[in-house]
């Protein structure tokens, strides 16, 4: 397998090739096209298996850069890791003109506001304050197509699990989820179940 076998826009391509890859790694050659394909995916994958990129290659090849709403939205547990994830969104989508944001609690929600005016395609943040953004009216999600949960077994903590149920009811009702997770606890499970349909799932 090869980036080039996947048919991603050349910007895209581009954004990869600049930052060393060349192969993809198992979890990309698994992942990249059934999320491309538009179905769900539940991926176990740990830290330093390439699944970072696992998931924000499709999600770049899936975002129009032509309209002006987001339409990604990446969820981690803590603001270092959204942090880490959205400087890989940016470093790929360089050559796209994809417009990136970061929102975590810890920081003035009054700028997360004022940098919504701006144009954002994928918002990558922790679900407490990006669903205060969106309940406020703020942060629309009403046409965000795909949800990212990474590092879900930390996600989906008891009292972070009815926050993520409310995130999803603002986004697309056939939104496309990605979840990925070292280890499948419980609450995943029971998260699953209820809300991603027929995932494919991906165990290394
Ligand atoms: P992750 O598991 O997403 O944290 O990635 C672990 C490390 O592997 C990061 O430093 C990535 O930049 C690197 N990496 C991921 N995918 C590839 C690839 N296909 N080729 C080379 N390096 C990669």
């Amino acid at each position: 397998q090869d980036f080039s076998d996947y048919f991603l826009k050349r910007e895209l391509l581009m954004g990869i090739y600049e930052k060393g890859f060349e192969k993809p790694s198992p979890v990309q050659e698994e992942a990249i096209p059934i999320l491309l394909s538009g179905r769900n995916v539940l991926a176990r994958a740990k830290n330093g298996t390439g699944k970072t990129a696992a998931f924000i290659i499709p999600c770049l090849e899936k975002t129009d850069v032509t309209k002006q709403h987001i339409q990604v939205l990446m969820l981690v547990p803590t603001r270092e890791l959204a942090l880490q994830t959205s400087s890989i969104v940016k470093e790929m989508g360089k050559h796209m003109n994809v417009q990136c944001m970061v929102s975590t609690g810890g920081t003035t929600l009054k700028d997360d506001i004022m940098r919504l005016y701006n144009v954002v395609h994928v918002l990558v943040g922790t679900p407490g304050r990006i669903l205060d953004l969106a309940d406020k009216g703020v942060a629309d999600l009403s046409k965000c197509h795909t949800v990212i949960m990474d590092e879900a077994d930390k996600l989906l903590s008891p009292e972070f699990q009815p926050i993520l149920e409310r995130l999803l009811a603002h986004c697309m009702p056939n939104r496309q989820i990605g979840l990925f997770s070292a280890t499948f606890p419980v609450a995943v499970k029971t998260f699953k179940d209820k809300h991603i349909e027929n995932p494919y799932e991906i165990n290394l």
